[in-house]
């Protein structure tokens, strides 16, 4: 249930309605826009009615979320969400563009990427320190080492780190080097993870599971909500269907569909999506032509000698290429890159 508070609602109007909503043992969720104030009622529907909150003041009206998502919905929130991150805006207007090795491999491997990425007008470097691997013979990830290298690299060329984090006990050790959490597409119904997540104030990139629905997405995204973390970007990554000449199908439904149901920023990844370098360019268009809010994007200086998902990593100069026609669709937009 949501509570709707009038325009002229006023501060102590707003903290009598959370009382209220606290009082009766539900949580309460405040969201504060430009024209009104949203107070979010979590908890066991059949447990209160409309006529609670209706007569409070300053209460505007009372309306029940049907979608078992609250929190992530539009009703919710009607405005986007937008993150900031030391200055870089995410879900705004500007298309924000992630890009990095699928691994850090070494030092002069991620301080190259990172140098060419900070150039190309990248604002996000990605690396995998712990990695998800199929096999447990292939490269898991330099662990901390990994880490320690993506902060050098953040250290020189000022861009934000992101990191995948695949287990609740390197959550801490994570925090302490990297600006967004990556949730992977195999850890998305996590829901210890997600709940720990939750309870820090890291943004996080949640990708959705290649069987995982719209519908299910949001419900991970509202475990992370529901623990306090506002900070939760979407990402569609491609999903398992019959079709198997690329490695995913790249779902570009998701994107206007999710920005229709949800307030949270949503990105693509093309690499993942397509495992096709030859197909990461034509994609990236498509998605910031669909509405993406931004792209994470594999990136190496030899792709051919990568230690993870070398096939669908862009070249340096493949990369400016992304980037130079990127920025033409989104000026048709009306955004930036
Ligand atoms: C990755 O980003 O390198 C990765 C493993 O992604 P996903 O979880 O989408 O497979
Ligand atoms: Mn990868």
């Amino acid at each position: 249930m949501i509570i709707v508070m009038k325009k002229d609602a006023t501060e102590q109007h707003i903290e009598d309605v959370v009382r209220t909503v606290e009082v009766k043992g539900f949580k309460s969720h405040l969201s504060k826009g430009v024209e009104v104030t949203i107070i979010g009622v979590i908890g066991d529907e059949r447990k209160f009615t409309e006529g609670d909150f209706i007569l409070l003041d300053g209460v505007d009206n009372v309306i029940r979320i049907l979608k078992p998502y609250k929190l992530a919905s539009r009703n919710f929130h009607p405005e986007n969400t937008v993150i900031d991150i030391e200055g870089v805006k995410i879900g705004g207007k500007e298309v924000v563009l992630i890009a990095g090795p699928c691994a850090v491999e070494n030092e002069e491997q991620i301080m190259v990427s990172a140098r060419r990425i900070k150039q190309e007008g990248g604002k996000i470097l990605r690396g995998g320190a712990f990695k998800p691997r199929t096999s447990p013979y292939s490269f898991q990830g330099l662990g901390q080492e990994g880490l320690e290298l993506l902060k050098k690299a953040k250290e020189e060329t000022g861009l934000l780190i992101i990191t995948e984090v695949m287990d609740t006990n390197e959550i801490d050790l994570i925090q302490k080097y990297a600006d967004i959490f990556q949730i992977g597409a195999r850890n998305f119904q996590n829901y210890n993870l997600l709940k720990a997540i939750g309870s820090t104030r890291t943004p996080v990139l949640l990708k959705r599971g290649f069987s995982g629905t719209i519908k299910e997405l949001l419900m991970c995204a509202e475990y992370i909500l529901s623990e306090g973390n506002v900070n939760v970007i979407l990402c569609e990554r491609g999903i398992r269907t019959f079709e198997d000449s690329t490695r995913f199908t790249l779902d570009l439904n998701a994107v206007p569909l999710l920005k229709k149901l949800t307030h949270l920023p949503v990105f693509v990844d093309p690499s993942h999506g397509t495992g096709d370098h030859e197909l990461v360019i034509p994609m990236s268009r498509a998605a910031v032509a669909a509405g993406a809010d931004g792209l994470i994007v594999e990136v190496h200086p030899n792709p051919k000698e990568a230690l993870s998902d070398g096939y669908q990593t862009l070249t340096f100069e493949k990369f400016h290429v992304l980037m130079e026609e990127i920025k033409k669709i989104a000026m048709v937009l009306n955004r930036s890159v």
